[in-house]
């Protein structure tokens, strides 16, 4: 028998949508076709370039736990352009392997033992399980309070408000006056907004995204957090970054020091080399992805699946309440009789447990409406 582990630690569950990743990476490594709706991203055709000698040579080596400069000013500029946030690249901003581990950096740099966060669902499911690991206390918001009555969960132990805009799984965009409300809100209780802005370019033209960083240009109450995964669709290169307070910034440091001291540096300088380009090529395919989830909207509607109100990222959280047995259950026979690959929507909150999550980014139309079709049928 091995000794006694962390309780807190054996306490948190799997993350169920790479557990249910997992269950389909084994059905297709056995040949079978899975119509899959449960991934968190979206494939996207990126140029290449050649890596030469030297990139591939320093590239075997540490760099700075900051994120590298020249991909910092990189990040700063698209963040100034696209956004309108100004941001000093030498302090303000930091990079590390992808926004998970960022988000976890600010539970621990934020949090005293028993200080509470709220979360607005659907939530991201990392959220709650870091929350915990820092200490802190997770205070979900049912989906369906409006952003002005969010109030009424605070209390004196309150720290932050996170926010996922747009919003994994259900789209939702928050507009600028929504924002600036969360701001007012944060300056009276003294609060931190964690801004998860994964998916900020996961737009139709019409959507306009503001980063919180812009609504708060001091960033005294705001720690934005980003990455190259779902936008720049480079999930398995693992580099995100956060824009934030320079004493924010400096505390996140040491934390990426002692934790993971450096993203990839191969991959940073590759991307600082050619960040421009690969802009160039990815916005529109994330645009023309927002595109594709407008056409699945009018498909919803006519199959009649009702769903959660949205317009960006490439999710939707589509309502199963009216399925007679346990929304898992109806994961589970749609994986292993249809074989089609969702989420419960449980793992983003128990408000939202009469739903599943439906991710649109790699299937066609034509398979999204067929499986549509069918999970109709079952609810
Ligand atoms: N935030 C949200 C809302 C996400 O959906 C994800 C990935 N599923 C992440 C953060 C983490 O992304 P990464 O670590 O790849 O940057």
């Amino acid at each position: 028998m091995i000794p006694k582990l962390n309780p807190t630690v054996e306490s948190i569950p799997e993350a169920l949508s790479i557990f249910v990743n997992q269950l389909v990476y084994d059905k297709k490594s056995r040949g079978e076709r899975v119509y899959t709706f449960s991934l968190g991203e979206a494939f996207f055709d990126i140029p290449r370039f050649e890596i030469d000698d030297e990139t591939f040579q320093r590239g075997y080596h540490y760099s700075s736990s900051m994120g590298q400069p020249k991909l910092r000013e990189r990040l700063a500029d698209m963040y100034r352009r696209s956004y309108g946030v100004v941001a000093d690249p030498q302090t303000e901003i930091l990079v590390s392997c992808g926004s998970k581990p960022i988000l976890f950096m600010v539970m621990q740099a934020v949090l005293e033992a028993g200080d509470e966060v709220l979360v607005h669902e659907p939530g991201w499911l990392s959220y709650k399980e870091q929350v915990k690991l820092a200490g802190g206390v997770h205070v979900p918001i049912p989906y369906y309070d409006d952003i002005y009555d969010w109030e009424k969960y605070l209390t004196d132990r309150s720290k932050v408000i996170v926010i996922n805009n747009p919003n994994n799984p259900s789209g939702q965009l928050y507009s600028r006056a929504e924002l600036e409300h969360l701001l007012r809100v944060a300056e009276e209780h003294d609060l931190f907004i964690v801004s998860d802005e994964a998916y900020s370019d996961f737009l139709m033209p019409g959507d306009s995204f503001v980063s919180m960083a812009d609504v708060d240009p001091t960033r005294e109450h705001t720690i934005v957090v980003n990455s190259l995964s779902k936008n720049m669709g480079m999930s398995g290169w693992r580099v995100g970054y956060t824009i934030a307070h320079k004493d924010v910034i400096a505390q996140l440091l040491k934390l990426n020091q002692h934790l993971i001291t450096c993203a990839a540096t191969v991959l940073q300088n590759y991307m600082a080399d050619h960040f421009d380009e690969i802009l160039a090529a990815t916005l529109p395919q994330a645009v023309e992805t927002a595109q594709k989830r407008r056409k699945v909207q009018d498909i919803l509607d006519e199959v009649g699946i009702g769903y959660l109100k949205g317009v960006g990222t490439f999710y939707f959280l589509i309502d199963v309440s009216s399925y007679p047995g346990e929304t898992e259950e109806l994961v589970r026979t749609l994986l292993t009789d249809h074989n089609i690959a969702t989420v419960p929507g449980r793992a983003y909150g128990e408000s939202t447990a009469g739903f599943v999550r439906f991710g649109i980014g790699v299937e066609s139309l034509e398979d999204i409406e067929k499986c549509l079709r069918v999970i109709k049928s079952l609810i």
